[in-house]
């Protein structure tokens, strides 16, 4: 019998999904903030994408200054309360805490960031503030992090901001994307309509800007644009059978999950293919949503895996069981899927071999594709001048985020590849300094 039975109602939900990194209370809070050292040369603070300032606010909570550790925070990273949340610490400023070398626990340093940053939006306090307007005005294109993070500090400029968001809500792949046992959707839209509050930017709602005339419009009216579109759908295998019913992409799956998780399509024996970390999110989530058996299937070995060590070990947790060295050939079935064929391999020199001969089939009623995301390049290629690499990722000027058409920055997954939510932030934010930069001299 599987850990978890299908969730029915909310209660049971928030039973499956708890919180890992729940909020601390003010004596957790007090009591952390006083195990740190406040190193000098901290070597926590290198570790943080945005370079947050950490043994500063982490002083300030012990002093009773939460209001003064939120401002800490948000001056570097406008994301602080999810990236608290989301952020893989364990091997960013957690990881580097000089703690870990001596046994001891590090830090907690995303429950302490996310204990500061709630405070001052439950208590919609106003901690940052648009400069006087200066007359210009940028378009920002994506409501996901890095575009808000521009959108703030483009207004902490004085520049008139749009945002032109295709989907209904903002925030991105941090609210359609990271696990609901992560955060929960109303922190994500929480932050996001606090940070709206503090610098008033516009967001239109189900604006995708795709073609050849919407990009001629915007560069005659706005004196600036900035993309933060991040990726596309869940790039195909390109095997029999991926068309077939209950055949999902990790991405899509994953969507739905976080719109509607009581309704979510979940099947009884879930097969995911892939190990990066969003293969372990699909496979924990399908588990956490009363999947009977979940197999993660990845044509590498265990060590090969993209996935963090503790994001594999979170899915072993609720019963994911992985197959390893093994790649998929053919997806089984008549109209729906009902089960998978995969060939053993084996590694040369950092190749995956076949092994011929050695298929094997396992049954199932659900197949999750977790194989990355595709690149935009299709939308890009609208963009008169606009360059992009070998891998389809947008070129930029990395210390002004300029890209080769010089109206046009960019920042986030359209230009890492695929990373996580603190270097989307981290790039909007130097995006927006890069256009004020820009703008001061045109
Ligand atoms: C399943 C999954 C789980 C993840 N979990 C984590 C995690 O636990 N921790 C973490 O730190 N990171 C995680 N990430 C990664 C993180 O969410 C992304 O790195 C981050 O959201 C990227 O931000 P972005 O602004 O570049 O792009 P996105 O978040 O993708 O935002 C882009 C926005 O642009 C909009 N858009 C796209 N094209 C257009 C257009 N033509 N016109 C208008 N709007 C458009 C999109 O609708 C979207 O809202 C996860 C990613 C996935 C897929
Ligand atoms: S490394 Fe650890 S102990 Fe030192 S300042 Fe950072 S959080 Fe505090």
């Amino acid at each position: 019998m599987a850990e978890y039975q299908r969730p029915t109602n909310e209660q049971e939900l928030t039973q499956h999904f708890e919180q890992l990194k729940p909020y601390m209370n003010p004596t957790m809070a007090y009591y952390e903030s006083s195990r740190c050292l406040f190193c000098y040369d901290a070597p926590c603070v290198k570790a943080c994408p945005t370079g947050i300032d950490i043994p500063l606010f982490i002083r300030q909570i012990n002093t009773q200054n939460v209001e003064g550790a939120a401002s800490t925070i948000y001056s570097s990273n406008y994301f602080g309360n999810i990236c608290g949340k989301v952020c893989p610490t364990e091997v960013l400023c957690e990881g580097a805490c000089v703690y870990n070398h001596q046994d001891v626990k590090p830090i907690e340093i995303g429950r302490l960031q996310s204990f500061a940053t709630s405070s001052v939006i439950n208590n919609q306090k106003q901690l940052l503030h648009p400069a006087p307007a200066n007359g210009k005005k940028v378009a920002v294109i994506g409501a996901g992090p890095s575009g808000i993070a521009c959108a703030c500090e483009l207004r902490a400029h004085g520049y008139d901001v749009d945002i032109f968001e295709a989907k209904d809500h903002p925030s991105g792949l941090a609210l359609y994307g990271c696990a609901p046992y992560k955060v929960t959707n109303q922190d994500v839209l929480d932050e996001v309509a606090w940070l709206q509050q503090q610098f008033s930017f516009q967001i239109h709602y189900g604006q995708a800007i795709q073609t050849q005339e919407q990009w001629r419009n915007l560069e005659s009216t706005y004196d600036a644009i900035f993309l933060g579109t991040g990726l596309g759908k869940t790039r195909a295998l390109n095997i029999p059978g991926e068309n077939l019913e209950n055949c999902f992409g990790a991405t899509e799956f994953i969507e739905q999950v976080k719109l509607n998780p009581l309704t979510a399509k979940v099947g009884k024996k879930v097969v995911v293919i892939g190990g990066g970390n969003t293969a372990m999110d699909a496979a924990s989530e399908s588990a956490r949503l009363g999947a009977e058996e979940v197999t993660l299937a990845y044509r590498r070995s265990k060590a090969g895996m993209g996935a963090y060590e503790f994001e594999y070990e979170l899915a072993k947790g609720v019963g994911v069981k992985g197959v390893f060295n093994a790649a998929p050939v053919a997806i089984l079935g008549n109209q729906r899927v009902e089960g998978i064929r995969l060939v053993k391999t084996q590694e040369s020199e950092g190749k995956v071999e076949v092994i011929p001969g050695s298929e094997f089939e396992i049954g199932c009623d659900v197949v999750i594709l977790a194989t990355g995301q595709s690149k935009m390049t299709e939308l890009f290629s609208q963009i008169q001048g606009l360059q992009v690499d070998g891998q389809g990722r947008i070129v930029v000027n990395p210390a002004t985020r300029q890209t080769a058409h010089s109206k046009y920055f960019a920042g986030g997954d359209a230009v890492n590849g695929g990373a996580e939510v603190v270097n989307a932030a981290a790039e909007g934010k130097a995006a927006g300094k890069g256009i004020h930069e820009f703008l001061l001299f045109n």
